[in-house]
């Protein structure tokens, strides 16, 4: 129980990654937000860990609307307290022919995936400085690392959230708090298989052809599952992690080194 007495706000927590995220660390001991836009899923994940004795709030939160932020970290104040872990997951991954991304498909997925974690960051950071305590992880992707077809914009985020993660952690390094980003492979969730969908979609091949394509560039041939992830996360959360800033950690079966 290192997180006792910590407040963590996670995006996107209604569902996949997120969720295992915002359950990892009640079991760590912190007080959780489930900041998501999905209100019945939010509530449901929230139930359940209050269930289990942990304190859970779901908290109606759009990372694209600056209003939402604000009022969702201000919720969270008068309900548990201060944030003081955040953790940017919320996110889309659309894949698209580079012919085919027009400016609004870009707009979005900037708006959500580059510019969410830019707003909660500027919400949450004055908190942290405050309590003398701040952990942010930005949950990225191998995405953030290297170049995949079909991908320009979720590169261009996600590429752009290690750059801002990397920046803010020199630019904070002498005050309490610590940035990194946790840089995903191909994972077991909701996004993957609708990803495996639009696969068997667009190219009429099987469940198991468009699977083995995605798993190919882990060199152990399988989906992260997200419990790993969180894992990943709730380590660069504790106390003990003081020194840990400015990194990326993959968590990808070694496809990046
Ligand atoms: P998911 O679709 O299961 O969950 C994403 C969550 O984000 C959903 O609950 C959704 O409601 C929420 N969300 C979307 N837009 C939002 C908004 N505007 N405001 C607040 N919440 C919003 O996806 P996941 O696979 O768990 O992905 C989580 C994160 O992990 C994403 O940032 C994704 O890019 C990253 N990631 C995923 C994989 C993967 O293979 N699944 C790999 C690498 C990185």
């Amino acid at each position: 129980m290192k997180l006792q007495g910590k407040v963590a706000l996670v995006t996107g927590a209604a569902s996949g990654i997120g969720r295992a995220i915002a359950e990892q660390l009640a079991e760590e001991g912190a007080s959780i937000v489930i900041a998501d836009i999905q209100d019945k899923a939010g509530e449901e994940v929230a139930a359940a860990n209050r269930d289990k004795g942990h304190k859970a709030e779901f908290i109606r939160f759009d990372v694209t609307d600056a209003a939402s932020i604000e009022a969702g970290f201000a919720e969270t104040a008068k309900r548990l307290g201060p944030v003081t872990i955040l953790v940017n997951n919320a996110g889309i991954a659309k894949a698209a022919p580079f012919g085919k991304t027009d400016l609004a498909f870009w707009d979005l997925m900037i708006k959500i995936d580059l510019t969410g974690p830019f707003l909660c960051m500027k919400a949450a950071i004055p908190g942290m400085l405050a309590a003398g305590f701040g952990r942010i992880v930005n949950i990225a992707s191998t995405a953030g690392q290297t170049g995949y077809p079909y991908c320009a914009a979720y590169c261009a985020a996600k590429h752009g959230l290690v750059g801002m993660s990397r920046s803010l952690a020199r630019e904070y390094a002498a005050k309490p708090l610590t940035v990194n980003c946790v840089c995903p492979g191909y994972a077991d969730t909701p996004i993957v298989e609708s990803a495996i969908a639009n696969i068997v979609a667009k190219t009429g091949r099987s469940r198991e052809d468009a699977l083995a394509e995605l798993v190919a560039h882990n060199p152990q041939r399988r989906l992260i599952k997200p419990q790993e992830v969180a894992d990943a996360v709730t380590w660069l959360c504790l106390p003990g992690s003081a020194s840990v800033t400015g990194q990326n950690i993959g968590v990808a079966g070694g496809e990046m080194m």
